[in-house]
């Protein structure tokens, strides 16, 4: 009886998003499931084409003769059924292609050569012991009798181990598995993508605090599993810098486990947290897969099937670690919750957390979301009772306190004639940390040497050509684009007037180390920012480097500020708080109060005391004073009513369109176009109740040579904004303005376009 396969053709393009059925041929059978990717012949031209594999069945839908063959399969493994579903689930609610959805939970496509090991074993003692005899009077065999002994003494032998160890060719050995002696076993071995492994601290018995969370979010697992209600389900963790929330995680998934269940740990960039990773290998060893963006193909289809056979129980990951292949999930935790990272750019602009709770929801299991700094979203859910709150308050090792912060008014310093990037405060506590051999971390939110180049005589910016961006100075007179990569060097006159007078402005963490090791010549210096960790595992050798003392000073961009835990490190510098303040975005001042508290939360983790001095033209804004006294629901009090009166997320739910195109009067026609579908399903009644705002050019007017153009939808109530979306964009669908035209959109997106 032949088998058939529902296939979906894997592009963006809409139309083809269906599925179509396929033969499966005898050489193929058995080797196709659901979610295995396969070759076939597509359209009239029988073009090969990439397609995923949704569904098998018996039965023909069509006349047999009009079906054809599927041409090879890619090997990789089948899917458990949910994630098929899911992907569905992924398409209705970000309103991407059913194909983009697959790829994105089904991330392997090919099968990559499995690395198999050999172990010798002792099968029959007595044989073996008699052979040893007899082999012992031929000394033509003493390589096969030492392979004998040490077999007899150890019960096996690994065979990569004959011929370095022993002396002995593995032909010679593979014969006496003939005698029923000794048996070669094969076991699978997982490539191991070396995650930077550091030293973690020794084990400790979970304080008051940490066993009372513990025990409150455990308690709901059984209720969660028979009955899944989002405020049983869903626990913020919210402890403050250094309160021990990895140890929480580390006692939920324990128990977890031993209910034979898996666990998913989303972290917001492995690489840069070596630290925490090292803790959970440390607990769980064989137990973890990884996986994250920077693995060979090898190793990620490795820490793939080891999770897909079950040899782990635990995936640790970024954003799409939250896609793990397992069937019988307890528990998700997402540290560090806030962290932008977890939405994703790109169509499906998913967030992990909304992913986490669905994938949550459909196994019975929790929803652990930890931060010293919540988002806005989490903690408003939690402050309204839809999700459950717990509280760390203070740090976890008895001997660490709250850093003292202290503001340093940018503004007296220029009065006094102090005209260098370090406040009088930070220059001496630098200094201070130099005699006592402490270490100092210094934070800047920009990379490169300076921030823009001008004229000094007729005021024009050096711009990208593709872009509508300024370009950043970097070391070596090189200007780069920051948005597409683009580079020149530095001109040596005016573009505009041709004056000389060019000048660089700002400052970036190049010129930073320049500064520091001109004013502080005896500091031992490194510095961490995406210039210096393009290499694979540069950031995780800055990072031990710098926990091991090989240096004074950690200068950084906000790559240093994620979760490290260094003992040493009691001075924290902040450079200039305000270059994240005002971006002219809604979310500028969360992102910011996140950045400075957990910057400051570097400091005094150990025995000794920390201090933080934090640099701004603005001493007196609530987002400073707060993130000073790193008072998060001060923060999110003054916060919250400045969203609510402008109708922001998560008082409100805004839904973007950007629209772009190569040609400027093109795209900004089509989105007038845009404009007047929504106006016309606003009196027409299905987009009742929301506010149009646009079109206007987007920030960023051109990015990549294509220009920009936005619109934006507010409404209180996201499910209606979903319909609204759908309805726009079936309108504008295989419209003659929208040709050449991209249409994205996105529902509360993390900054404004
Ligand atoms: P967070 O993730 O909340 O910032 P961590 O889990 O990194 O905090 O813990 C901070 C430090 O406190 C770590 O060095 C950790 O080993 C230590 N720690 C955690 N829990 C305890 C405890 N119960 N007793 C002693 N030290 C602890
Ligand atoms: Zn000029
Ligand atoms: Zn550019």
């Amino acid at each position: 009886m032949a088998l058939y396969a529902d296939v979906i053709i894997d592009t963006g393009v809409r139309d083809l998003d269906r599925v179509f059925q396929y033969r499966i041929p005898e050489d193929l059978e058995g080797k196709i499931g659901r979610g295995t990717r396969v070759r076939v012949p597509f359209g009239a031209g029988n073009r090969m084409s990439d397609a995923f594999v949704t569904d098998i069945s018996d039965k023909a839908g069509i006349a047999e003769e009009r079906i054809k063959d599927i041409e090879s399969s890619y090997g990789a493994p089948d899917a458990d059924g949910k994630l098929i579903e899911l992907a569905g689930w992924i398409r209705n609610e970000y309103s991407c292609t059913l194909s983009q959805a697959l790829s994105l939970v089904l991330p392997v496509k090919k099968k990559v050569r499995e690395i198999m090991k050999y172990t010798y074993v002792l099968e029959d003692r007595e044989k073996a012991e008699h052979l040893l005899e007899e082999l012992s009077r031929d000394r033509r065999r003493a390589g096969a009798a030492r392979f004998l002994s040490a077999l007899l003494s150890q019960g096996t032998v690994p065979e990569e181990s004959l011929k370095a160890v022993i002396g002995v060719t593995a032909a010679s050995v593979r014969k006496l598995t003939e005698t029923g002696a000794v048996a070669r076993t094969a076991s699978r071995q997982y490539r191991d993508p070396q995650i930077f492994r550091l030293s973690p601290h020794a084990e400790a018995e979970l304080n008051d605090e940490q066993s009372r969370a513990a025990d409150d979010i455990w308690e709901n697992a059984g209720r969660v599993r028979e009955n899944w209600n989002t405020h049983d389900a869903v626990h913020l963790l919210y402890g403050i810098t250094g309160s021990g929330k990895t140890e929480v995680y580390i006692e939920l998934i324990r128990k977890t486990l031993a209910e034979g269940r898996k666990a998913i740990v989303l972290i917001p960039e492995i690489s840069l947290t070596p630290q925490t990773v090292s803790r959970f290998y440390e607990r769980f060893g064989e137990l973890i897969a990884v996986t994250h963006s920077r693995l060979s193909a090898g190793e990620r289809y490795d820490q793939y099937m080891k999770a897909r056979s079950g040899e782990a129980s635990i995936m640790i990951g970024p954003r799409s670690a939250v896609f793990a292949p397992f069937d019988n999930i307890g528990l998700i935790i997402i540290d560090e919750e806030h962290d932008g990272a977890y939405k994703s750019e790109k169509t499906p602009k998913y967030h992990a957390a909304e992913i986490a709770a669905e994938r949550a929801r459909k196994g019975g299991a929790l929803l652990v979301l930890g931060s010293a700094t919540p988002s806005l979203r989490s903690y408003s859910r939690a402050s309204k009772g839809e999700y459950s709150l717990h509280v760390l308050r203070k740090r976890a090792r008895e001997s660490s306190v709250l850093p003292q912060v202290s503001i340093a008014d940018m503004r007296a310093e220029l009065a006094a004639g102090n005209r260098s990037i370090f406040s009088r405060e930070l220059y001496s506590a630098i200094e201070q940390n130099l005699e006592h051999h402490e270490q100092t971390m210094l934070f800047l939110n920009r990379r490169g040497y300076a921030g823009f180049v001008s004229c000094r005589s007729c005021g024009e910016v050096i711009k990208c050509p593709h872009c509508e961006v300024s370009l950043t100075s970097h070391r070596g007179g090189r200007l780069k684009c920051h948005y597409c990569g683009y580079e020149a060097a530095m001109p040596e006159k005016c573009p505009s007037c041709g004056s000389p007078y060019i000048g660089r402005f700002g400052i970036g963490t190049e010129k930073v180390e320049d500064l520091v090791r001109k004013t502080f010549p005896s500091a031992r210096v490194l510095r961490m920012d995406r210039d210096t960790t393009s290499a694979k595992d540069s950031a995780g050798k800055i990072v031990s480097a710098f926990a091991s003392g090989k240096a004074d000073i950690l200068i950084g961009t906000q790559m240093i500020v994620k979760g490290h835990d260094f003992e040493n490190v009691t001075l924290v510098g902040i450079l200039a708080a305000d270059t994240t303040l005002f971006s002219g975005d809604y979310m500028s001042t969360e992102r910011t109060f996140q950045l400075l508290t957990q910057a400051a939360g570097r400091a005094g983790r150990g025995a000794k005391p920390g201090k933080v001095v934090i640099q701004t033209y603005k001493p007196d804004h609530y987002c400073i004073r707060t993130a000073a006294e790193q008072d998060f629901p001060s923060f999110y009090d003054k916060e919250i009513k400045f969203r609510s009166l402008m109708g922001y997320p998560p008082a409100g739910h805004m839904l973007l369109f950007l629209l772009e195109g190569a040609d400027e009067e093109k795209v900004k026609s089509a989105a007038e176009q845009a404009a007047s579908a929504i106006r016309y399903f606003q009196n027409e009644g299905s987009a009742a109740g929301t506010d149009l705002l646009g079109p206007s050019p987007a920030a960023i007017t051109k990015l990549k040579d294509l220009y920009r153009y936005v619109l934006y939808v507010k409404c209180l109530d996201e499910g209606h904004l979903r319909l609204v979306r759908d309805s726009v964009e079936n309108e504008l669908k295989n419209k003659e303005y929208m040709k050449n035209i991209y249409l994205n959109s996105d529902i509360d997106p993390l900054t404004i376009v």
